[in-house]
């Protein structure tokens, strides 16, 4: 163990992911104890984390944050290295060989399951796959889904992650070509037959976990009415005045349900249908294929602020050919790193990371990794600053940090015959994309393969 008190004295990190939480992190590292190095490894070639691979496409305000992070690089004091899987071509143990300290940062790249009978059948997928999918992740370019042959599609799960996919199922396919979508999922998408979207919640319409710009927005799609059982959200809302009078944003949120769209009588549709748990996925006679859904209905109890979902034994099924989860994300853990499975999360105290009631010297953690896969940039960002915060005071305080002995990973890459990608190489490959966009009237179209990124280089 080494111990780092001086300001004066170098300080080398190691960051693991290059979402916003790593490259929050490192802003205000970079700030706030000067003599850092930081080396930021990904297993993309491309950085950004979910700002590239989840944001919507026709959401390109979120997206300028990666201007933040293209600053963060430029520092001299920063390298990138993209195209390097920790925990698979190098590990936590070897890292911990270059660096006084780690910071893992590497998101939730999992998907939560239903765990009901059917859910492996052609048809049903994940939020993550599709999502991926549509914003050009490397690892769905060759995901496939019917939507050329049903007409409804049923995505499980009231947050953010279902309205995206309901909005990109529902919006006309001109909007669309505008944005940096991957021309591949135009293509699909112009040949989807997709027109009624139902969002399904087990709870009720004041346990959504949609914010009120996601839902305005929804409710704005042309040619896209709102349909939902009016009398039981206006009876919910009632029953809970108590608490929506107290939150501001949540009396914000059930008068945008309340008053619904203004889009009436169209041939598209989409459905905020409550109180149904998935219990099956029902298939197509002699077919691997979705022929519909079975849900559980429910009933609410407990406390206004912590409703739970009780089922009736009262069932219902429904047809569609499509049925997206968006149940959330899980993160997965690495080799030699304590992790809570059942929170799907590294335990940790404000980001040092705890092995039982032990600190584990020099190892932090940032982002959905440290608080589980919930919460947007700005929270993510908050967060990355309190880890920062928690590095900054250690190294202040003479806290034990890593042991390092100087090797050398240059060597490491040769002899597994990895190619790390720089922020300059990266900024090429952005470059090619921006200019084929161009060419397509698009802000860029992505590179979806490895193989067609590195041979910008
Ligand atoms: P991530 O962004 O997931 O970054 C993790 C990084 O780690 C990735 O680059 C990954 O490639 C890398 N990685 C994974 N494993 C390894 C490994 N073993 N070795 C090396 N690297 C690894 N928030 C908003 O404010 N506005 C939005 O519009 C918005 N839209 C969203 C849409 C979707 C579909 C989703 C899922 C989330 C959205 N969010 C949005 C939330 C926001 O994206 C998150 O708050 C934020 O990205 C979390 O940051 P992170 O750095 O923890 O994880
Ligand atoms: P989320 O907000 O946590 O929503 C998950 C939804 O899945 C909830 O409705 C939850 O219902 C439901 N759910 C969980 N387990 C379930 C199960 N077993 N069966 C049925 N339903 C289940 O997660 P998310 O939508 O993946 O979003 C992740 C984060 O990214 C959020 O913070 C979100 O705001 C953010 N994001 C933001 C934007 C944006 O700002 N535009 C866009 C996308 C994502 P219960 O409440 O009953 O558990």
């Amino acid at each position: 163990m080494s111990v780092i008190s001086k300001v004066s004295a170098p300080f080398k990190l190691a960051i693991v992911g290059s979402g916003p939480a790593g490259f929050y992190t490192a802003h205000r590292l970079l700030k706030e104890w000067p003599n850092t190095q930081i080396d930021m490894f990904d297993s993309l070639p491309t950085p950004h984390g979910l700002v590239r691979f989840g944001v919507a496409p026709d959401h390109p305000e979120v997206k300028n944050v990666m201007s933040t992070f293209d600053r963060v690089a430029e520092d001299d004091r920063f390298r990138f290295f993209g195209n390097v899987t920790i925990g698979k071509n190098i590990s936590v143990k070897e890292l911990s060989n270059n660096f006084d300290a780690i910071l893992l940062s590497y998101g939730a790249s999992e998907d939560r399951k239903m765990n009901i009978p059917g859910e492996d059948t052609y048809g049903v997928a994940s939020a993550r796959n599709f999502v991926g999918w549509y914003n050009g992740h490397p690892d769905y370019t060759d995901f496939k889904l019917p939507l050329d042959d049903t007409d409804t599609a049923v995505v499980v799960g009231q947050g953010n992650v279902a309205l995206d996919i309901a909005r990109i199922l529902l919006t006309p396919i001109d909007t669309l070509r505008k944005t940096d979508i991957t021309e591949y999922a135009l293509e699909t998408l112009s040949k989807s037959r997709v027109k009624h979207v139902h969002v399904v919640g087990r709870r009720g319409p004041v346990q959504v976990s949609f914010t009120s710009k996601e839902v305005r927005e929804q409710m704005s799609i042309p040619g896209v009415q709102f349909n939902a059982d009016m009398n039981f959200i206006s009876k919910e809302i009632t029953e809970s005045q108590s608490i929506i009078s107290k939150n501001r944003p949540l009396k914000r949120l059930m008068s945008l349900l309340e008053k619904g769209s203004p889009t009436k009588e169209a041939d598209k549709s989409w459905t905020a249908k409550f109180l149904r748990s998935p219990v099956e996925v029902l298939k197509r006679a002699n077919e691997n294929r979705v022929n519909g859904i079975k849900y559980e209905i429910n009933r609410l109890e407990g406390p206004l602020d912590a409703r739970k979902a009780i089922g009736t034994g009262e069932f219902e099924t429904q047809e569609c050919g499509v049925i997206l989860t968006s149940i959330g994300y899980k993160s997965a853990p690495i080799e030699g790193i304590p992790f809570d499975s059942r929170q799907g999360r590294v335990p940790n105290y404000l980001g040092k990371i705890l092995n039982g009631k032990d600190e584990l010297p020099g190892m932090y953690t940032a982002g959905w990794l440290k608080r589980g896969p919930t919460g947007v940039i700005v929270s993510t960002m908050t967060d990355a600053y309190e880890t920062a915060d928690t590095i900054v005071d250690d190294l202040k305080n003479g806290k034990p940090m890593l042991a390092p002995k100087g090797d050398d990973l240059t060597k490491l890459f040769q002899e597994r015959q990895i190619r790390p990608v720089s922020y300059l190489d990266w900024k090429k490959i952005e470059a090619a994309e921006f200019a084929m966009g161009e060419k397509l009237g698009k802000p860029r179209e992505k590179f979806c393969r490895i193989q067609d990124m590195l041979a910008v280089l």
